[in-house]
C-alpha cells in the first residue's frame, strides 16, 4: 500500500516574508501545483494534503481546488512553527487555530496532522494529547530515524502504529525507512527522494506492505535554491544562521533537485497511491503494534 502526501505551506510562508510575497514565486508554486493536479487527475490518484492554517486563511482558493479534485485536507500546524520549538500552551493554541481555520475553509472535519519538520520527538510526547484534544484521529509526524531537526529514532516502528499516551490513542503513520542491515534511512520524500536513484525508491516501495511519500512543493522546484540570508535562516530554522549552518543547508537542499519532479511524475505513472483516509479503511488496527509513550 502506497500513500501519497504533500505538505502545503509555501504560498503562506512567502506571503509572510518581510516585503510581502514575490509574484514570481507565487506563480511558480501555482504552476507546479497545476502540473501536479493535472497528472493526479489523469491517473485518478488522490493525495492527503497537509495544509497550514494560514494557507486556509490567506489562500482558501488553493484548498478549495484540492478538495474539488478529490484530495484529502489535513493539518500541517497553523504558522509552521515546529512543535518542539513551542511550549505546550503555544502548541495547543497553534493546533486549535489551524484546525479551526481549515475546517471553516473546507466545511469538513479535519482528522489528520503532520508536524512541521517532523517535530514530534521523544521530548514532546504530550503533542499527541494536544492532537487528540483538537479532534485529530491520525498523525503522520513521526520520522523514526536520526534527523537534523526533529526525528524520533527510538520510536522503533516504520509501519502504522497505535500510539497511546495518558489514556488517549492516535493512529500513527510514520515515515517508512529503507533498511541496509542495521543502517536505516528515509527514502520516500524530501531530500532523500532526490538523493536515491529512482529504481531503488520504486523497488523499496513495491516490496513494502506500507510506504508513504512526503513532498513540499519546494522539493519539486528544479532551480537550485540560493544560500539563505542569516535573517531568513534564523527565522525558519530557529538556530544561529552561521555561514557553516547555511552552507550545510544549501548543499542539502540542492542535492539532485533537478529531477525531483520528473522522478515523481514517473512514480505516479507507474504506481498506485491512496490517501491516508483510504489507507485507514484497509488497515487492520487490531493487529497494529501498540506504543505507549
Ligand atoms: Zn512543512
Amino acid at each position: 500500500m502506497n500513500i501519497l502526501t504533500f505538505d502545503i505551506e509555501e504560498w503562506a510562508l512567502e506571503a509572510g516574508r518581510k516585503g510581502g510575497a514575490r509574484p514570481e514565486k507565487i506563480a511558480e508554486y501555482d504552476r507546479l501545483l497545476d502540473q501536479l493536479l493535472e497528472i493526479l487527475s489523469a491517473r485518478k490518484i488522490h493525495a492527503t494534503c497537509f495544509c497550514t492554517g494560514l494557507m486556509a486563511t490567506k489562500y482558501p482558493q488553493i484548498l478549495h481546488r484540492l478538495v474539488e479534485n478529490g484530495h484529502e485536507i489535513a493539518c500541517h500546524s497553523n504558522v509552521h512553527t515546529w512543535c518542539n520549538k513551542m511550549s505546550r500552551e503555544e502548541m495547543q493554541e497553534d493546533t486549535h487555530a489551524a484546525v479551526d481555520a481549515l475546517e471553516q475553509c473546507i466545511g469538513e472535519k479535519i482528522k489528520g496532522y503532520r508536524a512541521p519538520a517532523f517535530s514530534i520527538t521523544a521530548q514532546n510526547p504530550y503533542a499527541f494529547e494536544i492532537l487528540a484534544q483538537n479532534g485529530i484521529e491520525y498523525d503522520a509526524s513521526i520520522f523514526p530515524a536520526e534527523r537534523d531537526f526533529g526525528g524520533f529514532p527510538s520510536f522503533g516502528y516504520d509501519v502504522p502504529t497505535r500510539v497511546q499516551y495518558k489514556g488517549i490513542e492516535i493512529k500513527e503513520y510514520p515515515i517508512p525507512l529503507l533498511h541496509f542491515g542495521k543502517w536505516k534511512t528515509a527514502y520516500s520524500g524530501g531530500g532523500y527522494f532526490r538523493l536515491f536513484p529512482y529504481y531503488l525508491i520504486r523497488r523499496t516501495m513495491n516490496k513494502a506492505d506500507y510506504a508513504m511519500t512526503y513532498f513540499h512543493i519546494n522539493d519539486l522546484i528544479s532551480e537550485p535554491t540560493k544560500l539563505m540570508s542569516r535573517e531568513a535562516y534564523e527565522s525558519y530554522f530557529k538556530e544561529p544562521g552561521t555561514l557553516i549552518n547555511r552552507y550545510k543547508r544549501f548543499i542539502k537542499s540542492n542535492i539532485g533537485t533537478g529531477d525531483a519532479m520528473t522522478k515523481l511524475i514517473r512514480l505516479l505513472r507507474q504506481n498506485d497511491f491512496v490517501t491516508i483516509a483510504q489507507a485507514d479503511m484497509k488497515i487492520n488496527w487490531n493487529e497494529a503494534p501498540v506504543i505507549k509513550l
